[in-house]
């Protein structure tokens, strides 16, 4: 249900609301807009009649229920777009378009130094790169772990750009959140929920890529597990669906952008590298997904993508990721955006 306070609604009118639902057994979680207030009662859809009773007391205008099966992730409860800080100066929903770029995994210390400057250089403003890596394969390399995480935030710190990472384990939750400024769950997670409501309670931003076979309601629903838990701070990723067609490694599904950015208020970026899979697709997705609106993208980037411990073909050298960002410059400026 929505708790929709009156623009004159006092503060102790919105802290007897808050307590009122409480009572009633239900989590208060207050949005407070630029005009208003207003608080979403979240829990147990079955008993949730009993919100109604709310609606006399002082300072609320009207009590609704919210239709969509996602509460806090819908349009319902926050009709204007989130804007999320990743750090001071780097925002993501706004009107400045976000570039996350780097190595699919960290390598070596000298490979994301090298790297974290190229990227800076051609515009992108945070540094990637996987510590822990999901592989197909149990003989693939999985990531450096820990070490990876250091190097990491080293080479943000060199470079003086904020860091994102995946976590893959409810374990290693708050060590990531300790090295990264944006913490990642990737489309093989999407659905842990155990997962997603631990890095939920995470003060970190958290980018949640959508699965490889999940809906956009599915991922809608796999926002709302983190928003449940507390976090206001969810970034979208589109990266590709599994389709019938092999001759790109996913079906990038840019239509995702304008749907998602229909039904949430969380900003949506999109990621054509694990999208395609190929290098010589990235630049065209990526300019199709600033025109459909995405509000940042994600590149895979390195510095002899031919010797990449993983993702090589799809990683883009240092030339051609500041091409792409050339390229994206008209782009960018007819979406109304800046880098
Ligand atoms: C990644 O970003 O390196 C990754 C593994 O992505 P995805 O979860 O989208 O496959
Ligand atoms: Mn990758």
């Amino acid at each position: 249900m929505i708790i929709v306070m009156a623009p004159s609604a006092s503060k102790k009118d919105i802290t007897s609301v808050i307590a009122r639902i409480k009572e009633l057994g239900y989590t208060p979680h207050p949005i407070h807009g630029t005009t208003r207030t207003v608080i979403g009662a979240i829990g147990d859809e079955r008993g949730k009649a009993v919100l109604q009773s709310i609606e006399p007391m002082p300072g609320v205008e009207q009590v609704v229920p919210i239709l969509k099966p996602y509460k806090l992730a819908s349009r319902e409860i926050k009709s204007e777009r989130s804007i999320i800080k990743v750090a001071p100066g780097i925002t993501i929903g706004g009107t400045q378009l976000l570039v996350m770029a780097g190595p699919c995994s960290v390598e070596s210390e000298a490979q994301m130094i090298e790297t974290a400057y190229a990227v800076k250089a051609a515009g992108a403003q945070v540094l990637r790169g996987g510590a822990f890596k999901p592989r197909t394969s149990p003989y693939a390399f999985q990531g450096h772990g820990e070490k990876g995480l250091k190097i990491l935030r080293k080479a943000g710190e060199a470079a003086k750009m904020p860091v994102v990472t995946e976590v893959m384990n409810t374990e290693e939750v708050n060590l990531v959140a300790d090295y990264a400024d944006i913490i990642q769950i990737g489309a093989r997670n999407v659905q842990n929920f155990a997962l997603l409501k631990k890095a939920g309670k995470s003060k970190r931003p958290i980018l949640l890529k959508r699965g490889m076979m999940t809906t956009i309601n599915e991922t809608l629903m796999s926002a709302e597990y983190c928003l449940s838990e507390g976090s206001r701070n969810v970034i979208l990723c589109e990266r590709g669906i599994r389709t019938f067609e092999d001759a790109t490694r996913n079906t990038l599904d840019i239509s995702a952008v304008p749907v998602f950015h229909e039904r949430t208020h969380l900003p949506v970026i999109v990621d054509p590298s694990h999208g395609t899979g190929h290098a010589q697709y990235v630049q065209p997705m990526a300019l199709a997904s600033v025109a459909a609106g995405a509000d940042g993208l994600m590149i895979e980037v390195h510095p002899t993508p031919e010797k990449a411990w993983s993702d090589g073909p799809q990683s883009l050298d240092f030339a051609k990721f500041a091409e792409l960002m050339k390229a994206l410059s008209p782009f960018i400026a007819a979406a109304g955006k800046t880098l």
